[in-house]
């Protein structure tokens, strides 16, 4: 039997994350996952200004900088004119390259155990977590961070709620140019040109030497675009884009493509004692708006330098302690953001009618009133210097 004060259920970034912030603090912990190295996964592959700056007010941007690459410049386009050459604020990694990169930061005196945990059961005062390797854990209190998988939260009878199956699709895999060295951008956001190609926008940015695309679509996973997107991607790219053609040149997909759906859910039974979710594992968000890994800062930040701390000050563990992290006012900002930005994006980027394309093109319009600001501003420096710009709807 170990013992220790804090359990984290899940070395992904919600986890580790929580477990080099709390190590840190010299609480004691123990953290739980099955793999010894993060694998490979296609999950976030990069982050934006708003996200580092939560990295480096947690102490733990240094650490993260060598496995991401930074963007340098990025043009947004839309109908195959550049309407804003903007500083980059954006830097691009491998997910596993990012989570094995937080655990190098947990510090040595947390308890890493390789294990899957296979059972739980919670209490207002000691919890225990049964291990696939026959161990048990016993700790004051389990913080569930064990992304999509349910098992778990079955067992402690908390619900998933889909409020939006399938809601988007991304797409990723690497671009070349046929017929130069490197592209003529750092990064590129090129949002869709019709509402007939259901897209939301395509983002390439760099990951090492490579170019890397993210394309975020809202279709069902049996639409034969998705098939015909393996079999030839090069024209299926440039059908659905007639217009980027003059801004990448002739292009080749180089690699796999990797495709994934994402199903929008909230979490329901979970104000319980002992034990909290944070994470995918209490509600996702849509890849396309790019929120989520904004949301997993979020909760760690507030769960492990407020929360936390203040729970373990004093006996128990009961729902009341819980309680006041699922209300607490950042991590409900935080939520409550990432969803409407979930709906609007999809909203903006798909819905007819004379409201919907008036939006199209206000926004449109703004940001080629931003692009066109910075160059009147820095007329000598392609791009500007306007200092970083937020997430990826504001791109
Ligand atoms: C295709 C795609 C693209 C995305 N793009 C973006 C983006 O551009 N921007 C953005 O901000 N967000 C994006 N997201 C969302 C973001 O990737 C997730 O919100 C984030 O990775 C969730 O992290 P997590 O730690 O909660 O879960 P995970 O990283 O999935 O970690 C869960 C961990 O739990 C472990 N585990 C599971 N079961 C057990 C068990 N029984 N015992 C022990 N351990 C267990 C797993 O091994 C894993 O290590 C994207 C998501 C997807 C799917």
């Amino acid at each position: 039997m170990r013992e220790t004060d804090v359990a984290i259920i899940g070395a992904g970034l919600a986890g580790s994350t929580a477990a080099a912030m709390l190590g840190r603090a010299g609480i004691s912990v123990a953290l739980i996952d099955p793999h010894p190295v993060y694998p490979p996964d296609f999950r976030c592959e990069k982050l934006d200004g708003p996200q580092i700056d939560i990295l480096r007010r947690i102490g733990l941007a240094d650490q993260m900088m060598p496995a991401m690459t930074y963007d340098k410049t990025v043009w947004v386009a839309r109908l195959g004119r550049v309407i804003d050459r903007r500083p980059g604020d954006q830097y691009g990694f491998l997910y596993d390259g990012l989570v094995n990169a937080m655990r190098a930061a947990v510090p040595a005196a947390v308890d890493v155990i390789v294990a899957k945990a296979t059972g739980v059961s919670t209490s207002a005062d000691k919890q225990q977590v049964t291990l696939s390797n026959g161990e048990t854990v016993r700790a004051r209190l389990v913080v569930l961070a064990n992304g999509l998988n349910v098992g778990l939260r079955h067992q402690l009878g908390v619900e998933r709620i889909v409020t939006s199956a399938c809601h988007s699709i991304t797409l990723g895999f690497d671009l070349k140019p046929r017929h130069a060295l490197a592209f003529d951008f750092g990064a590129l956001t090129y949002y869709g040109e019709t509402i007939a190609a259901r897209m939301a926008y395509l983002t390439l940015f760099p990951i090492g030497s490579s170019m890397r695309a993210n394309l975020m679509v809202y279709r069902t996973m049996d639409d034969p675009w998705l098939r015909d997107m393996r079999r030839a991607p090069e024209t299926s790219l440039f059908d659905l884009m007639p217009n980027l053609r003059p801004l990448t040149g002739e292009i080749d997909v180089v690699g796999p493509i990797k495709i994934r759906p994402a199903d929008l859910y909230v979490t329901q039974g979970h104000r319980q004692a002992g034990v909290v979710l944070v994470g995918d594992a209490f509600a996702t968000s849509c890849p396309a708006a790019g929120t989520g890994t904004r949301k997993v800062f979020a909760d760690v930040e507030q769960l492990c330098s407020v929360h936390i701390p203040n729970w373990l000050a004093s006996p128990g563990m009961a729902a009341t302690k819980i309680t006041e992290f699922y209300d607490d006012p950042v991590k409900c900002a935080s939520d409550q953001a990432s969803m409407e930005q979930a709906y609007q994006l999809r909203s903006v980027s798909i819905n007819d009618g004379l409201i919907w394309e008036a939006q199209r093109w206000a926004r449109f319009i703004l940001r080629a009133g931003i692009g066109a600001a910075r160059q009147l501003r820095a007329p000598h420096r392609p791009g500007g210097h306007a200092g970083p710009t937020s997430g990826k709807l504001a791109a």
